[in-house]
């Protein structure tokens, strides 16, 4: 049973003017689920059988977003509400806005009125498929949504193989809802997350940021690991376009960049030995969250060391680091952490300069180093605003 005072008023109303002009309304998604969850809701989305321009019509406040997907957004003075008309997820006819899907089988544009039936199916698991109708107090539920909520598990409705060709980006949602509702994630959904997370190198840079951001800034949500995100995410998609090779494990060792070091800082001063023994842990808890392949360990953990190594520049020790096989991943990452914070002490520009394979300038840019540790003897890591 839902308890109305969790709902918002103002969606209430709009659901109820909505049926005044014999329309069908209901809450949907994650603000139903997560009322049954006992989780207080934050947005509540509706579901109609009125097209956007119908919904258009009754609210004055109100207007049509979104192209690949439209819908409407209706606002008072401190709320906004999405309300989507139902689809039907299947091919129309060939106008402009029918269901659309690219060679991969992704889907670029969505816009094919249907019937809730309809609707039900094309949503993303099945504890998202519930509707709420307030009035009446009943919930429509053709996907078991109610039992897999009690089961505490998240199951896709339809073949998940297909269901994340159709939008990659479903894949990362069925890590957060694990994650946010503490639910298992069901095997055939894991399954399918192994094998279509590539399809994501396929998703639009603002998109994954968005999702991202809702994964990892769970607890987190300073500033410098907003910057290292987005840094990240756009060095992996500047190499998309650039057609050079991107791999998961530069992604996540940046993702998880943060973590590992507020694990191990104190007093804007690492402690190395504290960094060593909390990588494992640190792989291990996201392990659990987001499935990630063993085989992409080693090669995290190689790029976080590089690190420490990037930061030490004496006597023969880049020499020894321009050589480890990770070097070029671990360099950049280390632009991608200058770049997200505000200090520039040219760590980059020295390594870029080093990489030069020019032997008078190599001794030169080490000498200097050299002078420079002589004379301030305490070892400094990181860059400013990183360790907290
Ligand atoms: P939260 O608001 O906590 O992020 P949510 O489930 O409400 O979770 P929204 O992105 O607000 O997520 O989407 C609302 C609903 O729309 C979802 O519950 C789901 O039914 C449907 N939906 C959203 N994104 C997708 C998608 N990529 N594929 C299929 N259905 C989706
Ligand atoms: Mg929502």
């Amino acid at each position: 049973m839902i308890d109305n005072t969790k709902i918002s008023k103002f969606a209430i109303s709009v659901i109820t003017e909505l049926q005044k002009n014999n329309f069908q309304a209901y809450l949907v998604g994650g603000c139903v689920r997560d009322a049954l969850s006992g989780i207080e809701p934050k947005d509540f989305d509706i579901a109609t059988d009125a097209t956007p321009e119908e919904v258009r019509k009754i609210f004055k406040a109100s207007r049509i977003i979104g192209r690949r997907f439209k819908l409407v957004h209706v606002f008072n003075r401190s709320e906004l509400l999405e309300v989507a008309t139902f689809r039907s997820g299947k091919n129309g006819a060939e106008d402009e806005s029918s269901l659309i899907k690219d060679e991969s089988g992704k889907i670029l544009r969505d816009n094919v009125w249907g019937t809730l039936e309809q609707d039900c199916y094309r949503r993303d698991f099945t504890v998202n498929a519930l509707y709420y109708c307030p009035i009446t107090k009943k919930i429509e539920d053709r996907n078991n949504g109610l039992g897999h909520i009690h089961k505490k598990i998240i199951v896709s409705i339809g073949d998940p193989q297909l269901r994340f060709e159709e939008d990659p980006v479903r894949s990362l949602r069925a890590i957060r809802f694990s994650n946010k509702l503490g639910f298992k994630i069901d095997n055939q959904v894991k399954n399918a997350i192994y094998d279509k997370g590539h399809l994501l190198s396929s998703i639009s840079n603002a998109r994954l940021f968005d999702e991202f951001c809702k994964i990892f800034l769970g607890g987190m949500g300073d500033e410098f690991s907003h910057n290292v995100m987005l840094q990240a995410l756009r060095n992996t998609d500047d190499r998309i376009k650039n057609d050079q090779s991107v791999t998961p494990g530069f992604l996540l060792a940046a993702l998880l960049w943060p973590t590992l070091i507020s694990r191990c800082t104190k007093n804007n001063e690492i402690n190395i030995r504290k960094f060593f023994r909390s990588m494992d842990g640190v792989l291990r808890e996201q392990q659990k969250l987001t499935a990630v392949p063993r085989k992409f360990n080693s090669y995290i953990k190689d790029i976080w060391v590089l690190q420490l190594k990037l930061h030490s520049r004496i006597k023969s020790q880049p020499y020894k680091t321009i050589r480890h096989p990770r070097f070029r991943a671990a360099y950049d990452f280390l632009l991608v952490r200058e770049k997200a914070s505000s200090d520039k002490n040219g760590l980059g520009k020295w390594w870029t300069d080093f990489q030069k394979n020019d032997d008078s300038l190599r001794r030169s840019l080490i000498a200097r180093m050299n002078e420079k540790n002589d004379a301030d003897s305490s070892k400094i890591f990181g860059f400013y605003n990183e360790l907290r």
